[in-house]
């Protein structure tokens, strides 16, 4: 059989870096694109080894025509849609560029699949932000969604648009409901390495103290290197099915916290109430973490728990890492790279 070709839109991102990684390792031709930057974005694949495997384009997922031009230059019979503005507290402020590129980008994909060649395998990023205020303790393919943010509605509509067009055109288009999903490539503004990498830049001197919004949000937090698994799986069914990836597990972010202060060795202790809660360094008594109100988001979602029963019968899909294993893996390799 003959090479497969995938396209990654949001190579420059975690998942993007992961998956070629990934789909490098079983021999696909991998085209890569993200929108033009200045500040030249390609220290995740750098990091992987994997820059110069990969074809790199300019692909802005606002212009169709930009998407055409990719289409046309490329037989692809992989297409995984990870690219987005997708941080949740950015599209409070940016909510049409976040509807723009991170909703209707996922149509102009699929308007260009289904006027090019509707053999296209389509991988839709689905979100459990989707699941918003949740109406069932456990989220699984069939429960309602309910999202709080630009983001999610977003996401809701890039879902739809996909389960439509394989249900309107008799596309292989699907969307994996992937919940937080973290790494040593995590972006610096999400929540987990943003608490890993202050705490070692205080540990270093390089910050006095981390600012957090709402400590008590609970997340199913999963290794992101796995996720990515579960992406290809999902294309190499005999049909299109939707598939929700989690762990089944929910922590606090004081829990996250925790697990990352005691696997550093700080010795630490909580104190005070609300915005006024603090943690302390029982070392030198200083305050390691402090609350700012302004990080709370104006809409927030409390809790989010999966249930990835589908995936694991009928994907053979698994989470193997726990969030403590999860967290040594990424306090390792911050302090690797750290200052480098
Ligand atoms: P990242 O934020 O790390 O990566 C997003 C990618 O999209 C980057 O390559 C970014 O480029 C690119 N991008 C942003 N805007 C545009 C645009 N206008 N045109 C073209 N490319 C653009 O996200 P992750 O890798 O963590 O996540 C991958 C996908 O999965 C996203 O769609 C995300 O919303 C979704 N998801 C992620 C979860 C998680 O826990 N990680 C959970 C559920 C869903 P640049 O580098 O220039 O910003
Ligand atoms: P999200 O689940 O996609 O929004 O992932 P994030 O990592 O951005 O946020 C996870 C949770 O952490 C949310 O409930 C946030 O409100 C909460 N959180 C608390 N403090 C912070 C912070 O300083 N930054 C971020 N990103 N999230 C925070």
């Amino acid at each position: 059989m003959s090479k497969k070709t995938a396209l990654i839109t949001g190579i420059s991102g975690q998942d993007g870096a992961y998956l070629a990684q990934f789909l490098l390792s079983k021999k696909y031709k991998i085209i890569g694109t993200d929108r033009r930057s200045a500040r030249g974005n390609n220290w995740r694949l750098n990091r992987l080894g994997i820059l110069n495997k990969i074809i790199y384009e300019e692909m802005e997922l606002g212009e169709l025509y930009e998407i055409q031009k990719i289409f046309k230059k490329y037989r692809f019979d992989e297409v995984y849609n990870l690219a987005a503005q997708s941080f949740v507290a950015t599209s409070f402020n940016s909510p049409l560029n976040t509807s723009n590129i991170t909703g209707l980008g996922v149509l102009r994909i699929l308007e260009t699949i289904k006027s090019i060649n509707k053999k296209i395998k389509f991988y839709q990023a689905s979100s459990s932000e989707m699941f918003g205020k949740i109406t069932e303790e456990r989220q699984n393919e069939n429960t309602s969604l309910n999202p709080q943010s630009p983001y999610a509605i977003s996401k809701v509509f890039g879902h739809y648009i996909t389960d439509n067009y394989r249900k309107s055109y008799n596309m292989f288009a699907v969307s994996g409901i992937l919940f937080n999903h973290e790494s040593p490539l995590r972006g610096e503004e999400f929540v987990t390495r943003k608490i890993i990498l202050g705490l070692i830049k205080i540990l270093n001197g390089d910050l006095k103290y981390l600012e957090l919004g709402n400590i008590y949000a609970k997340r199913d937090w999963g290794y992101a290197k796995e996720y990515v698994e579960a992406m290809w799986k999902m294309l190499q069914q005999k049909k299109p099915k939707d598939f929700v990836i989690s762990t089944g597990k929910t922590y606090d972010i004081k829990h996250f916290i925790n697990l990352s202060t005691n696997y550093l060795g700080l010795k630490t202790k909580w104190i005070g109430k609300g915005i006024n809660e603090k943690l302390i360094n029982l070392k030198n008594s200083k305050i390691i973490i402090k609350i700012n109100p302004q990080l709370f988001r104006p809409s927030e979602v409390n809790v989010l728990k999966g249930n990835s029963s589908l995936a694991r019968s009928k994907l053979g899909w698994t989470p193997k890492t726990n969030l403590k294993k999860l967290v040594k893996i990424m306090i390792d390799e911050e302090i690797k790279y750290y200052k480098k």
